[in-house]
């Protein structure tokens, strides 16, 4: 009998069954797709304290190391902060959803969806071309809200939509990620990730957005040519998108022994801070319930809160702090930033 089955294999699903492998529990976990890592929509910023914290190691999925931010405001003023080590990874996200898949130990089925689950007896079954009985099942399936209505979830309401470019020849420094706030992207807001000298990750999230995101990307990218950002040569690599279910307080995301984790279960906003996103996508409320023993946890409470308090900082505040701190000392600002 399999102790837990999770269904979807992104980051979210496959830490959970790793630390589910590593305290003696029997998992499966069930992927749609062929490849592991494939069609991910992603800037790839992860925070390295974070992956340290997972017990996640480097490895070939590190493209670029970045050590500090820029935020710039609607009218151009900026604030800059730089710390002494790196602080984010820039990642090959399908290469780190590989990576961990190599990590895990258990049962791994790609190919093959997931269209049933419910609940028999004490147990669920799932059918995916076979049917297979678990005692615990961890939906891990990101904003595909197929099956989470048939095991009585209700489905996130907010969103945040995003468009990102990949594009090669644009000027930045290749240590710094740029992030404007304000009227670019309303209640989010816009980047630019390096991913080496040549090639970097634009693009912008909108909550709740009422138009295509296409044509506040439109603008952006407008707006970054008259800024001199684009170099003479400049080509657009990939063009991708996609969009994030916003963290609900009151939202379900466990009952009878199933669970949500990851975007799923609407982490996203609890751990908006700067490339600190994916250590929410394990330490979710899913993931506390699931995993009580789970030596983290208290970290990641703690970890909630700062980033509760960076959250309004950067979506609500910053635009105002920016005038404020970008005269002053680097150090004022990390202070304020570094929840
Ligand atoms: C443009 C953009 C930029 C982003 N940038 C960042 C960033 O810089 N840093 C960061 O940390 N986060 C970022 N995010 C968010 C990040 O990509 C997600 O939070 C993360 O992918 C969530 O992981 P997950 O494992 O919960 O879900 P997913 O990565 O979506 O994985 C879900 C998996 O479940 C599978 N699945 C779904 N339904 C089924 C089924 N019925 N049967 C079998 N398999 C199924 C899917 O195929 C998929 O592989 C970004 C998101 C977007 C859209």
């Amino acid at each position: 009998m399999i102790d837990v089955a999770v269904v979807g294999a992104g980051p979210a699903g496959l830490i959970c069954a790793k630390e589910l492998e590593k305290l003696g529990e029997k998992t499966i976990v069930v992927e749609k797709n062929k490849k592991i890592g494939d069609s991910v929509e992603c800037a790839g910023l992860f925070n390295i304290d974070g992956l340290r914290r997972l017990d996640i190691d480097k490895g070939e999925y590190i493209l670029n190391e970045v050590r500090g931010a820029k935020f710039i405001a609607a009218n151009g003023d900026s604030a800059e902060m730089m710390g002494k080590a790196s602080k984010a990874y820039v990642v090959d996200r399908g290469e780190f959803d590989r990576f961990l898949a190599k990590e895990y130990t258990g049962e791994l089925v790609v190919g093959k969806e997931v269209k049933g689950a419910r609940k028999k007896g004490e147990n669920y079954e799932l059918d995916f071309g076979k049917t297979v009985e678990a005692k615990s099942v961890v939906l891990a399936t990101g904003n595909d809200n197929n099956l989470r209505e048939q095991l009585g979830f209700h489905k996130p309401s907010r969103f945040i939509s995003t468009s990102q470019y990949e594009i090669e020849g644009i000027s930045t420094d290749k240590d710094m990620v740029e992030l404007y706030v304000g009227s670019v992207a309303p209640g989010f807001f816009a980047w630019v990730i390096p991913v080496s000298d040549k090639v970097s990750r634009v693009g912008l999230g909108i909550l709740d957005a009422k138009e295509s995101t296409h044509n506040y990307m439109e603008a952006f990218l407008k707006r970054l040519k008259s800024e001199g950002k684009f170099k003479e040569k400049n080509n657009v690599l990939l063009k991708s998108g996609g969009v994030i279910p916003v963290f609900e307080p009151g939202l379900e995301v466990a009952h009878d022994n199933a669970y949500l984790v990851g975007d799923a279960a609407t982490d996203m906003l609890a751990g908006q801070r700067v490339g600190c996103r994916l250590l929410f996508v394990l330490t979710g409320r899913g993931f506390q319930q699931l995993l009580p023993a789970v030596h983290a946890v208290d970290d990641f409470t703690i970890t909630r809160s700062l980033a509760g308090a960076t959250t309004r900082i950067i979506n609500a505040e910053m635009e105002k702090l920016i005038p404020v701190y970008s005269g002053r000392s680097q150090h004022s600002l990390s202070t304020v930033g570094s929840g």
